[in-house]
């Protein structure tokens, strides 16, 4: 168990991208919850500092909470390769997949309890009487028992889940049930995600940080110095690139990328496509392929994912990227050299945000092509970038997007047909493609910027303290 610290940011530029109104609501919310603590501690509890949507939404509540008034704070609960394997599985299985097919039985419930009573005394020692406690996701959930018997109010924030309960959702939820029938509370990305074994559950939507180094603003040049330094674009002098950020120091961007690619960089003005998910089976990388391909779209596309070394604590990511290099190499030459696979540099976060939100914005189309998502922060970053999206309709997308207003949707994420269809519909129809951006901007200012979150968690810390 270690502590991760959050960093200090000013509420200054919130003004701009909030407004007034907003940011003083925000205040006061938070002041709120600042006296009903009285000096205790909101503690968060996941798995992973870095990597994915959770340690994503950690790096930007936290600070702003801390910068509101509120005493929040991090603790992530390593494991070895065998609890990570488990831990894996188990989130397939809320997902309602199988994932690696592996069991998930009595010896993994034992292995998986040592990890759990290993971690108690460690997170005790941190735990005053009082503290609020949000457990995030099953790998950790073990720790909800340890939580309360510290008298910590406690609540369970599901990030993941499947639309349709099966045999597999079942599985997860006999693994993590008792321990989640603890918890005072019980959060849930989306309505129909909700477990029927989550006690008290309430829906909260995640949020995206617009004043760090992922939403911020870059002008058209500096997003193409940046693709450029990454290598992802034709670039006369790539040459590092410094970019100021709103909330935090300025970022350096000078690594190259690991392309997997045919012949040179794509020309900067050729129209691009693009998606940017982790190398997860769900994100149906190999689908956007075959769907780019079928559309005949005049464009490139870019998949890019964290670099592999940059994401140990995900045992699946590079079996995931090299079945989809697979498909690469098979596609025929024509094909191949109008799609690169990318590996984006993990050293440093903030660089790699800064190239995130560079292919965002320099893509034509983004997609979100998920198999189950709980959940898409990534297709929220490219609508806050006014972008036109292409998403499957599975989980959160559905609520996120508002089919033919803030973007479009597959109604069945495999169908490969429609997506190439809805491409094709972008790239011809270039105004309809500027409304549905201009729509899906209005829809994240309204729905999914992080102080309409914290107001709801602000609420919800009232309910559970009070
Ligand atoms: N992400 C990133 N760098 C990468 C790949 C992904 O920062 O190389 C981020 C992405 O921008 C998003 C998060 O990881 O903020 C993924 O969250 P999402 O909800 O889309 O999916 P999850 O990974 O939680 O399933």
């Amino acid at each position: 168990m270690r502590e991760i610290a959050f960093a200090e940011v000013p509420l200054e530029p919130y003004r701009d991208a909030l407004g007034e109104e907003r940011l003083e609501s925000l205040r006061r919310g938070c002041e709120r919850v600042r006296s009903l603590l009285g000096g205790r501690t909101v503690w968060n509890v996941n798995s992973t500092a870095a990597g994915g949507g959770v340690a994503e939404l950690l790096h930007v509540l936290g600070p702003l909470a801390r910068a509101a008034g509120v005493d929040v704070r991090w603790l992530v609960l390593d494991g070895d390769a065998e609890f990570q394997a488990i831990a894996k599985r188990l989130v397939s299985r809320l997902y309602g997949v199988a994932g690696d097919g592996g069991p998930l039985g009595d010896a993994e419930a034992r292995r998986y309890r040592r990890r759990i009573e290993e971690s108690a005394e460690p997170l005790a020692a941190f735990l005053r009487p009082g503290d609020v406690v949000i457990v995030h996701d099953p790998q950790p959930a073990g720790l909800i028992g340890t939580a309360r018997r510290c008298g910590a109010s406690v609540v369970w924030r599901c990030h993941i889940g499947s639309d349709q309960a099966n045999e597999h959702t079942r599985d997860g939820g006999r693994f993590v049930g008792g321990f989640v029938a603890e918890a005072d509370a019980t959060v849930f990305s989306t309505i129909g995600h909700v477990a029927g074994w989550a006690p008290r559950p309430l829906v909260i939507p995640p949020s995206i940080d617009p004043c760090g180094p992922k939403n911020m603003p870059l002008t058209g040049a500096q997003v193409r110095d940046v693709l450029g330094v990454a290598g992802l674009i034709a670039h006369e002098r790539p040459a590092p690139v410094e970019t100021p950020v709103p909330v935090g120091a300025g970022v350096r961007v000078h690594r190259p990328a690991v392309v997997l690619r045919e012949g040179p960089p794509p020309p900067a003005d050729l129209p691009m496509v693009v998606q940017v998910s982790r190398w997860d089976r769900l994100k149906d990388m190999i689908g956007v392929l075959e769907s780019f391909v079928a559309s005949g779209v005049d464009g490139y596309l870019t998949l890019a994912g964290a670099d592999l070394a940059g994401v140990a604590d995900d045992p699946a990511a590079a079996g995931v990227y090299d079945e989809c290099r697979q498909v690469w190499e098979s596609l025929p030459g024509g094909h191949r050299r109008r799609c690169q696979l990318v590996c984006l540099p993990m050293d440093d976060l903030r660089e790699n945000a800064v190239m995130v939100n560079a292919l965002q914005r320099h893509a034509s189309v983004v997609v979100q092509k998920s198999l189950a998502e709980g959940f898409g922060l990534t297709a929220t970053e490219a609508m806050w970038k006014s972008r036109p999206l292409v998403a499957s309709a599975v989980g959160g997308l559905r609520d996120q997007v508002t089919d033919g207003e803030t973007g479009l949707l597959v109604g069945d994420p495999r169908d490969v047909a429609t997506t190439a269809a809805h491409l094709r519909r972008l790239f011809r129809d270039r105004p309809f493609a500027r409304r549905l951006g201009e729509g899906a901007r209005r829809r994240v200012r309204e729905r999914y910027l992080p102080d309409r979150q914290l107001l709801d968690w602000a609420r919800l810390i009232e309910g559970v303290t009070t």
